[in-house]
């Protein structure tokens, strides 16, 4: 099959041209980055695993009426999404203490936060995704007040129903990273969701032990890092029961 023209390459994904105007192919690479790209390593099966993680989570979304940029899967790799315009933000939401805001505000990781906090960074690699205020991304004209009322009220309803999802099987769900894109529909603009919800920008504990089952195994060295991967997609019952050579061949993927 003629490969399709390649419109971006990321850390983690590439997006090709889509099949008709205003799609695009969204391919899941197995590298990992972490640090800005400071440390770099291959997950073995990781993009097959976020595929499938990342679609079975837009699409419970989409159930409950978050708009998305996810169409369909198409193969253990790609996803088919719609084209849309992405808001420079990368939005953090948490709901327990880890990562960037333990190290900050000096708050041991592991504890509840009072109340789910939002932050916003800037989508900026050159500066390193600087943390940015609300002033700061209207001011500039990133996102308009009316943007970010939705993106509030958006991010606050997907972790609502995430951190049920996931507590559902054993799961704590910690914090993660989501990102907006505006979708034209003739004159009329909304903002979807978009990028991916994976184990890469989520961090997942489970509910029980507080193991780790997220890019965090690999950011800290900790090992069985593909291991994590595939219990989280296990528990969400992507995989069947069996375990890791589920990941070896095309079949038990489909
Ligand atoms: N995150 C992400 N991409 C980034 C930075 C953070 O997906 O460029 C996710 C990360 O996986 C975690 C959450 O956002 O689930 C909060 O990350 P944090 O600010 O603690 O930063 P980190 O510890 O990853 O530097």
């Amino acid at each position: 099959m003629a490969r399709r023209r390649q419109l971006y390459e990321g850390k983690a994904k590439i997006l090709f041209e889509g099949p008709e105007p205003g799609t695009l192919v969204q391919y899941f690479k197995d590298d990992a980055t972490a640090g800005n790209g400071a440390k770099k390593g291959i997950i073995t099966g990781k993009g097959v695993l976020n595929n499938r993680i990342s679609e079975h989570l837009m699409l419970r979304l989409h159930e409950i009426g978050v708009p998305t940029h996810f169409v369909r899967r198409l193969n253990m790799r790609e996803q088919l999404i719609r084209e849309v315009e992405i808001i420079p933000l990368e939005v953090v939401v948490r709901n327990v203490a880890a990562g960037s805001l333990s190290k900050r505000l000096g708050i041991p990781e592991g504890t509840r936060l009072p109340r789910s906090i939002l932050e916003y960074y800037y989508k900026n690699d050159s500066l390193n995704d600087p943390m940015v205020a609300e002033e700061h991304i209207t001011a500039f004209g990133w996102a308009s007040t009316a943007d970010m009322d939705d993106i509030v009220a958006l991010a606050l309803r997907i972790n609502d129903f995430l951190t049920g999802l996931f507590l559902g099987v054993g799961i704590t769900l910690v914090d993660f990273k989501l990102e907006f894109g505006r979708l034209w529909e003739n004159e009329d603009m909304r903002l979807v969701l978009a990028d991916e919800i994976s184990p890469d920008n989520c961090r997942l504990w489970d509910a029980k032990t507080s193991e780790k089952m997220d890019k965090d195994r690999f950011r800290r060295d900790m090992g069985r890092v593909e291991e994590a991967y595939q219990e989280v997609a296990r528990r969400l019952g992507i995989l069947p029961e069996a375990g890791n050579s589920d990941m070896k061949g095309p079949e038990v993927m489909q």
